[in-house]
């Protein structure tokens, strides 16, 4: 999962990128209104979540929303307002946000509205992915192979969703690596490989001994497996 903060102060953007990354999702952060509007129309299919700050110096984000929505964006956007704010939330809604959570916040309510915004497009999907002999819990983060529970780090386990969620179709290294790193990781290519190896080791084979990520070459990677129910 890739969210995009942006909100102009520094101090409560750091605490929800560090926050957020603690939960395995991976986070940019921009404070910049004009390059933040940018960066949603070029990257708008990288990102699963965006954060929008109300006040924001130059273009404020109520505007930011109308206009991406305009341009097709379909990416969910929570906004975060001041209390005195909050008469325009119907507002907000019209222009296209998906919901508006009013600061000061907790963190709790902050994912609370997170899962609840990245709940809703994807209600008909069911909370435990099932690919092959591998079960993944949205919940309860548990991965099980062949019903024996599967130990993943939170990068581990962001790059085997991308899988479970599209299996049978060869992902490309740059997609991989956009929903599970930031735009500020460097050396992507090499890191991608460690986890890939790492998966490899932890899941290894299916039931007929064949390896379950196929490397496609110069391409990227597919996992093999039936979608069960
Ligand atoms: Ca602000």
């Amino acid at each position: 999962m890739h969210i995009l903060i942006v909100e102009d102060e520094e101090r409560l953007a750091k605490a929800l990128k560090k926050g957020l990354e603690l939960k395995g999702y991976a986070v940019d952060w921009l404070a910049d209104s004009e390059k933040a509007r940018n960066r949603i129309l070029l990257y708008r299919s990288e990102y699963d979540l965006i954060i929008l700050d109300l006040m924001l110096p130059g273009i404020d984000g109520a505007t930011i929303t109308e206009s991406v929505r305009q341009e097709g964006v379909t990416t969910p956007i929570i906004i975060l307002t001041a209390r005195n704010e909050t008469e325009h939330k119907v507002d907000l809604l019209n222009k296209g946000a998906d919901d508006y959570i009013v600061k000061p916040f907790s963190f709790e309510e902050l994912l609370a509205r997170i899962n609840s915004v990245l709940r809703r497009p994807t209600q008909s999907k069911p909370v435990v992915l099932k690919v092959g002999d591998l079960e993944m819990d949205m919940a309860t983060r548990v991965v099980r192979k062949e019903g024996t529970e599967v130990p993943l780090t939170l990068k581990e386990f962001s790059l085997l969703e991308c899988f479970m969620r599209q299996p049978n179709e060869v992902l490309s290294r740059e997609k991989l690596f956009d929903h599970v790193w930031d735009f500020n990781s460097l050396s992507w290519s090499n890191v991608l490989d460690v986890h890939m190896k790492n998966l490899r080791k932890k899941l290894g084979t299916d039931e007929n001994g064949d390896n379950l990520f196929e490397t496609v070459r110069g391409v990227g990677y597919r996992l093999a497996g039936e979608i069960r129910e």
